[in-house]
């Protein structure tokens, strides 16, 4: 099937199209379906696979389903300033015709004009581990409790870096109800760890 069987919000679908996709790579044909359901999802799935876009689209159709408006509600945590970057634009790219607000939170940048992007209540934050932190311990009102969506993009390299404790610390801020969606080239055993104790019943896709 292709985007069109996806059963996308037409916001959404009309980005993807705009953006100059007509078919799905085969970990978006994998992986949308299976994240829209709403399940932990652990994707193997290497850079330049089209990864970016097979949690990007789910996530922003499921938040454009329900439209709330009052704190964040997705996390997408990169390991690197550039990929977190780079995962941002996409997402900009695929919430372009919607409402939904998202903020950049890199290390690196300037907190002061994160603090004014925060203040605008975004709807989907993408973000380095050690920069997420920094803001919720800095500004009292800055809450990750509305957070249902947590990406994990490039675990297997977030954990290479040493972020391990730092993730625990976010997991604890999000929803406890939240869906977790964890993407990976490789599955080490601390990776396999985590996903014992962060995810639930995780649905495992490989290509
Ligand atoms: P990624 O693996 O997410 O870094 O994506 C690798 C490249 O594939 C990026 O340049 C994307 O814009 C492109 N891409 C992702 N999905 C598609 C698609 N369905 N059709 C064509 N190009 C795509």
């Amino acid at each position: 099937g292709g985007f069109e069987s996806m059963d996308l919000p037409p916001d959404i679908f009309r980005a993807i199209k705009r953006k100059g996709y007509r078919l799905p790579t085969p970990i978006q044909r994998k992986a949308i379906p299976v994240i829209s359901t709403g399940v932990d999802v652990v994707a193997m799935a290497r850079t330049g696979s089209g990864k970016t876009a097979a949690f990007v689209v789910p996530v922003l159709a499921a938040l454009q389903k329900h439209s709330l408006r009052n704190g964040a509600r997705a996390l997408i945590l990169a390991p690197t300033r550039e990929l977190a970057l780079q995962t941002f634009a996409v997402t900009r790219d695929m919430a372009k015709f919607t409402d939904l607000r998202l903020c950049a939170l890199v290390g690196g940048d300037s907190m002061e004009m994160q603090f004014e992007d925060l203040a605008n209540n975004p709807d989907v934050i993408v973000a380095t581990p050690g920069r997420v932190l920094h803001h919720t311990n800095e500004i009292e009102s800055f809450s990750l409790r509305l957070v249902e969506k947590v990406v994990l993009d490039e675990a297997d390299r977030l954990l290479e870096m040493g972020f391990q404790e730092q993730l625990s610390e976010i997991m604890k801020k999000v929803s406890q109800s939240r869906q977790t969606l964890l993407f990976s080239a490789t599955l080490p055993s601390a990776l396999a760890e985590f996903v014992k104790v962060g995810l639930r019943e995780p649905r495992v896709i490989r290509l």
